[in-house]
């Protein structure tokens, strides 16, 4: 055979990796134990279940079965050695991780063939993806515990973390999730995915080997219903990461609700692999290769929507089918293989069912001539082409090695398809102009976008979705902020000591008003006999409507509702806001969506300006603080003194919260960008009825995002004084709406709603629970208070960087450069 032939042919002969060393390391092993507190434990049941190789069908060996007792146990041992690791100096947990990173380069080509054996994808993957970038995970995270304390100094550990992991990239996933719960000085209970718990047990070893302390990494393989249920309700788990599917994170999210557990998800994805017509058609090609056929398509962020420029759709399809004949599927061993075998039955026959399913609706299936392996369980490169974007498979997470084509004419339209889905992980652009390339990466909804490449991961590089792909980030300095918390939080001062419920002392009951100073006028007035008190009052003529657009706007109900001073006099009365008012809301908040692509120096100018109107009227303001709160006038100023500072800080910020540039180790940068998340809801909190309601607004606008705004229940009225504010401030109208009303009700609608895409909610501990439950419906992104109050006067409390990560989400753009 003529080299010109091997090229054209693509045969090879075979170059099988030794299963041996493997297979080896697992017999001594038998029977797998649980890893609780560095030894290895008899699982509570007795139970074991069977592992799997996928690409023979045929049993590996068997793990244990873990049930709640020794989910129990695990915690309990995390609990104990979270008492020490979450105390000793960032350099000693340095250490530690920098040891696991060592081990795992030692032990990388045993790591690399039990992963391919239990999971079944291509050595080739294990070995030069997936093993590397555990290690450099490791690496990356040793990092941040050296740093933790001059980088996060306002920061603790949250605690004792509960992970569950999938089965794609089994130790990858064990790697993003331990690596940075361990640098910030949590400990860990973590559950493999049932069909691939192998390389965990082998990482457990390697804790022993390295002398990590007993309990600081506990490992509990398992059926999801006896051990990750139990991890996800235990009430001594500080914190779930999980990475798996969309339903079962909406699941996590309501067993947590109201809970106080930080939650973060990783979900599904349905990507775009968008390609313009002057784009590198051989790029392209080995693009979609990596896009779809990496790791069988089993990848949660896989290009599994190709949106193609018309004009050379066909010539594009022609160059793939040509390339997918050559593509090499077989045992996952062989060196020279590209597609290994589907993870398990259950997950083939859900491939087969949804390309069935494909056809029925009328598209084209095309696949390769030659045949797959009959044992094992292996599923074909499929290609389909004459999808329409409404249909199943161009909407549903297939999860296999399924790739959809659909044709756009212009940008916009490309734009339209790609994020024409509930998810939002990832996004591939592909063209030669780099100013195209760069105009849509922005505009596309995904937390990945790839410049002229794709599947590219480092920890240097924040991974996580927008929407239904979830929440939460792996990776950079922005995972950091998922396994802390303010370090205040543990000292929260109680409400009564705010000073922010009334002092019955101040009263002394003097007569007239005009011949005293303001402050003491209002003391008097806030504090006098009620019948001087209502004398002095305004009459009731001005019924605030609600803010909807830019217009003050009826309530749709027809109803008001009394607002009273801490005495029970009637001081004014609101609109009682309803479904239909949040409906016009959000409709107004998303038609003001250009406040998010506009400059972020205009955004500053109206913070400012803002602060500059509230600032000539202070006198007005407080007296209204006075009337709602019985606080005495002093105070109330000072409340509005510190609304505007916070204003100030947030336009001081709108221009400065900005990202990072990231080195990953590959020639190119990866712009980290925080953006708005779009339309958020807020309830504000009832203290401080000005504050409250600034301290909240200000950094979500900051930030670009468009607002509906339920102001303190028991006292609306500073907030709806703003409305002239606003208006007489250039704020574009929708940009902030305010509903007044029922703050529960109100609530409990908007987190319902799913054109809204966060919720804040600062109230009851209970409604907070609600709010986090109802959040699930579009996995909204939510931030609760748990019943418990803020300071808000206190700026480490009240304003900062907090409350501008919670208004944003980290879009990583990756540019590759060089020729
Ligand atoms: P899965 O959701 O079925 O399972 C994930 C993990 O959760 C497993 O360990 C499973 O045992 C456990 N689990 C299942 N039900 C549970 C429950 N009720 N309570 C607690 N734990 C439970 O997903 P999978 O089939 O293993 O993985 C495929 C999915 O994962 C795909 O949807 C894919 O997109 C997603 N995924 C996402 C990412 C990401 O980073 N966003 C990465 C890989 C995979
Ligand atoms: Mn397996």
């Amino acid at each position: 055979m003529s080299v010109m032939e091997i090229f054209e042919t693509m045969e090879y002969g075979p170059a099988p990796e030794a299963a041996a060393p493997g297979l080896a390391w697992i017999k001594e092993h038998e029977p797998f134990g649980l890893f609780i507190n560095n030894q290895w434990m008899k699982p509570a049941s007795g139970q074991y279940i069977e592992s799997i190789n996928p690409a023979t069908g045929k049993q590996l060996t068997k793990v244990a079965a873990a049930n709640s007792d020794d989910v129990d146990a695990a915690v309990a041992a995390a609990c104990t050695a979270f008492e020490t690791w979450g105390k000793i100096p960032g350099h000693a947990r340095a250490r530690y991780l920098y040891a696991i990173a060592r081990h795992i380069q030692k032990h990388s080509r045993l790591l690399a063939v039990l992963e391919s054996l239990d999971n079944g994808k291509p050595i080739r993957e294990t070995r030069d993806i997936d093993i590397p970038l555990v290690a450099r995970h490791f690496y990356y995270y040793a990092g941040w515990a050296q740093l933790m304390e001059s980088q996060l100094p306002d920061y603790q550990p949250v605690g004792v973390v509960g992970q569950i992991i999938p089965w794609n990239f089994p130790l990858l996933m064990l790697a993003w999730k331990i690596a940075p719960a361990l640098a910030m000085g949590n400990t860990v209970v973590l559950k493999p995915a049932r069909y691939t718990s192998l390389t965990a047990l082998k990482f457990a070893e390697i804790m022993q080997e390295i002398g990590l302390p007993p309990g600081v990494v506990n490992i509990l393989t398992g059926e999801a219903s006896q051990v990750g249920e139990a991890l996800v309700r235990h009430p001594d788990v500080n914190k779930i990461a999980f990475t798996g599917s969309t339903d079962v994170g909406r699941n996590i999210r309501r067993a947590t609700a109201g809970s106080g557990k930080k939650i973060s998800l990783e979900l599904g994805g349905k990507s775009p692999f968008i390609v313009f017509d002057d784009a590198d058609l051989d790029s392209v090609v080995e693009g979609v290769v990596d896009a779809i056929w990496f790791n069988q398509g089993q990848v949660c962020c896989a290009g599994s929507r190709l949106l193609v420029q018309e004009n050379i759709a066909n010539h594009l399809i022609e160059k793939l089918r040509v390339r997918m004949e050559h593509l090499r599927i077989g045992n996952p061993l062989d060196k020279a293989v590209d597609v290994g075998a589907i993870v398990s039955p259950g997950q083939l026959k859900e491939i087969q069912r949804l390309v069935n399913q494909g056809v029925e609706e009328g598209a084209v299936m095309w696949q390769p001539s030659w045949a797959c392996p009959t044992e094992g369980y292996f599923f074909p490169p499929t290609l389909f082409t004459n999808v329409s974007p409404a249909t199943t498979i161009a909407q549903v997470e297939i999860f296999g090695p399924v790739l959809v084509s659909m044709t756009f004419r212009t940008p916009t339209e490309a734009v339209e398809l790609a994020n024409n889905t509930r998810y939002g992980l990832a996004a591939s652009v592909w063209s030669d102009n780099i100013n195209l390339a760069l105009d849509i990466a922005p505009k596309l909804k995904a937390g990945s976008v790839w410049i002229n490449c794709t599947n590219l991961f480092d920890a240097s590089s924040g991974f996580g979705g927008y929407r239904e792909s979830g929440f939460g980030r792996e990776g950079g300095k922005e995972g950091l902020y998922e396994y802390v918390r303010p370090k205040w939080e543990t000292l929260a001062t109680p409400l009564e000591e705010l000073h922010i419920a009334k002092d019955s002392t101040s009263s002394n009951g003097s007569g007239s008003v005009q011949d005293q100073d303001p402050e003491s006028a209002f003391q008097d007035l806030a504090f006098g006999s009620s019948n001087g008190y209502i004398a002095t009052l305004p009459a009731i003529d001005r019924t605030p409507k609600m803010f909807i657009g830019g217009k003050q706007a009826r309530p749709d109900s027809g109803f008001c509702r009394d607002i009273y001073d801490p005495e029970w006099h009637v001081i004014g009365q609101v609109g009682e806001g309803n479904r239909k008012d949040i409906r016009n809301a959000v409709e107004a908040a998303h038609a003001a969506s250009g406040w998010a692509v506009g400059t972020t120096h205009n955004r500053a100018q109206i913070l400012y300006y803002i602060a500059e109107n509230l600032s000539t009227r202070e006198d007005e303001f407080a007296r209204r603080i006075v009337q709602q709160t019985g606080r005495p006038y002093a105070d109330a100023v000072a409340e509005v003194q510190t609304s505007i500072s916070r204003l100030f800080s947030y336009a001081a910020w709108a221009d400065k919260f900005e990202g990072a540039v990231h080195r990953p180790p590959m020639r190119g940068a990866v712009l980290a960008m925080p953006e708005a998340i779009g339309v958020m809801a807020i309830a504000c909190p009832d203290e401080y009825p000005l504050l409250g309601f600034i301290s909240l607004v200000a950094p979500a606008i900051a930030m670009g995002n468009t607002l509906v705004v339920i102001p303190s229940q028991q006292s609306p009225l500073s907030a709806t004084d703003c409305y002239q504010v606003f208006e007489t401030s250039d704020l574009p109208n929708g940009v902030v709406n305010i509903v007044t009303g029922d703050r529960d009700t109100l609530s409990q609608v908007l987190a319902d709603h799913d054109d809204v895409d966060a919720m804040w909610y600062f109230g009851p501990a209970e409604e907070c629970k609600n709010v986090e439950l109802a959040s699930a419906g579009n996995m909204k992104r939510t931030w609760v208070n748990y019943g418990h109050p803020r300071n808000w006067l206190d700026p480490i409390q009240g304003e900062g960087e907090e409350f501008l990560r919670e208004s944003t989400q980290v879009k990583n753009i990756w540019i590759p450069y060089g020729e």
